[in-house]
């Protein structure tokens, strides 16, 4: 009897009202992507790789984000290649592996896009930051139980070094010894670690 009311409690909890809403607006994102031409997957990518750093525009880091396969994240990357929304180029750090980068025409379909609308709903809000911390607080949960990345902005990772120096690049990374700007410091990265 007891098991039942806090089955029954946590049924009407807040903590499902809202991973029920969170479910609901995953899919009318979801409806909207593919109104916008693009599916999901390609909506998804497009996304990570306008908010990734660097290090992390590369299809392994893409495939790490998403939880997905590279073979999947290939015919995702060449598809969004072949509508002109991004582009590869040779990585500077190494010469070899690939970074990948947003094209105008990507950054034209994020502008109108609906999770923009979504964030500047939630933004006129009275709790957008509690609400973003008890999200992500909620993620790396999740990922915790699961193994996975939290790809987090560079300026929460331990390895984020504050005004080294003055100019364009005035913050460093202590991990992968790069300098790093001060748009770097809102940006994700596969490597990020909580300090
Ligand atoms: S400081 Fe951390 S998050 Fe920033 S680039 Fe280095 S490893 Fe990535």
């Amino acid at each position: 009897m007891a098991s039942m009311k806090k089955s029954d409690s946590l049924l009407n909890s807040s903590g499902v009202r809202a991973a029920h809403l969170i479910e609901r607006l995953g899919r009318l994102l979801r409806a909207g992507d593919h109104a916008a031409g693009l599916n999901p997957a390609q909506a998804e990518a497009l996304r990570y790789l306008a908010r990734a750093n660097r290090f992390s525009r590369t299809p392994a880091a893409l495939a790490e984000y998403l939880g997905s396969t590279r073979g999947t994240v290939s015919q995702t990357l060449l598809a969004l290649e072949a509508k002109g929304m991004i582009d590869r180029k040779a990585n500077a750090r190494d010469g070899r592996s690939i970074m990948l980068e947003v094209t105008p025409s990507g950054m034209e379909f994020l502008g109108d896009d609906p999770v923009r609308m979504l964030a500047r709903t939630i933004e006129a809000g009275s709790a957008a930051s509690r609400l973003a911390d008890d999200l992500e607080a909620g993620l790396r949960t999740f990922l915790a139980e699961r193994g996975g990345r939290a790809f987090g902005a560079c300026h929460t990772c331990r390895h984020f070094r504050l005004n080294q120096r003055s100019g364009n690049h005035p913050h460093h990374c202590a991990l992968l010894d790069e300098p790093l700007s001060d748009a770097d410091r809102s940006m994700i990265c596969l490597e990020q670690a909580d300090g």
